[in-house]
């Protein structure tokens, strides 16, 4: 059988290198940090069937997880929709989840190199595959900045809560151990001076967040847990050449994240390469029907929930697209559930 290389250690490439091996299929993971690690992430999977995570090879991993049931959506002028969610949705942090996945590949006898950045392939080899499970594609200048840190001791009015403004939005859902993950993305302000620690509070407050910063405030913040991440776009990613690179998750497509199921795209994304490339090990397929028949099927599944979210996205970031969209939500006319569904 031929070796399989993966390139980048989130959810999409550890997912995947789970379900290789469980198919014996031998696999080569590189990432390039070390984990435990945090990720910008809200850390609410929403989508994900409980019949993909088994064929993954992956149910027994949420243990700890919280189940999230209800959400509660905010704007400067309070709450303006409580709804509960068609299916419960997973809290858990990518910190304990991807150190979790990275030792049950190691256990399953995958090879992970981690701390190690690998260079991705652009010559296209027969003996070799490559699957570039990378994240988001980084550009030369992207609009937005997105923000997390994990919090102790913090009231949750509902399992995920969902403050709107001008300047961006700010997602809170409980993880587990009773914390709760803070995260959002918001307009890009070059002229606001942070520090990795001071730029949520800086950010919420010159949003008009101000009372949901006090709230912040008054829990505990883990510092080590703050980062953040700029300089992407969302939507299908540019790939230099996409018969030549096999691009996974995050890398092949980004997903807004108010959908809270970019996890679950990258998950996806997994499971339908996985039984591409199990046909490549194999021998039954050469390298380029392996990597255009996955994209092909990738793009097809994901079309509709890319097209949704790029839709909804300016009603959640511009002011009339917020405001007719709480609007619509205060008069009892908008289709959340309807939405949702659409967006899985
Ligand atoms: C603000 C924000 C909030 C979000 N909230 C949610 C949410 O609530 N729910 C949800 O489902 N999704 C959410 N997402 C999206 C979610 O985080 C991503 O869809 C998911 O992380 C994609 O997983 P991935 O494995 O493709 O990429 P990543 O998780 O980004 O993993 C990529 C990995 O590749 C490694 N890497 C990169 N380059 C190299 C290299 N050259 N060599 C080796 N390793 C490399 C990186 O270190 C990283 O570990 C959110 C995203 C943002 C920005």
């Amino acid at each position: 059988m031929k070796e399989i290389h993966i390139i980048g250690g989130g959810l999409a490439g550890l997912s995947l290198g789970i379900f290789l091996r469980k198919r014996d299929i031998p696999v080569r993971l590189t990432e390039a940090a070390n984990y435990p690690r945090h990720r910008v992430c809200g850390e609410f999977i929403s989508g994900i069937e409980e019949r993909q995570l088994k064929e993954l090879g992956i149910d027994d991993q949420f243990g700890d997880a919280k189940l999230c049931y209800a959400t509660a959506w905010y704007d400067e002028k309070g709450k303006f929709l409580q709804a509960d969610l068609p299916h419960p949705a997973i809290g858990i942090s990518r910190h304990l989840l991807d150190s979790r996945l990275a030792e049950s590949f190691q256990q399953l006898g995958g090879q992970l190199e981690s701390g190690t950045r690998a260079k991705v392939e652009n010559e296209a080899s027969e003996d070799r595959l490559q699957i570039v499970a990378t994240g988001r594609a980084r550009q030369k200048e992207g609009g937005w900045l997105g923000l997390k840190c994990h919090l102790s001791g913090f009231e949750l009015e509902s399992d995920l809560e969902m403050h709107m403004s001008d300047g961006g939005y700010l997602g809170l859902s409980s993880i587990e151990y009773g914390k709760v993950n803070a995260c959002g993305l918001f307009k890009l302000n070059k002229e606001l001076k942070v520090s990795r620690e001071s730029a949520m509070e800086v950010y919420l407050e010159s949003c008009g967040l101000g009372s949901l910063l006090k709230r912040i405030q008054r829990s505990d913040r883990d510092d080590d847990s703050c980062i953040a991440v700029n300089a992407f776009e969302f939507g299908v990613q540019p790939s230099p050449d996409s018969s030549r690179q096999f691009c996974i998750g995050d890398r092949f497509s980004v997903i807004g994240p108010f959908t809270g199921h970019g996890m679950t795209l990258a998950l996806e994304s997994s499971l339908i390469s996985g039984k591409w490339i199990e046909k490549y090990a194999a021998g039954l397929l050469n390298r380029d029907q392996t990597i255009s028949g996955a994209s092909r099927e990738m793009r097809e599944t994901f079309r509709r929930r890319l097209l949704m979210s790029s839709a909804l996205h300016p009603f959640l970031t511009t002011r009339t697209g917020r405001k007719f969209f709480a609007g619509m939500a205060r008069s009892g006319f908008l289709p959340f559930r309807a939405l949702l569904r659409m967006l899985r």
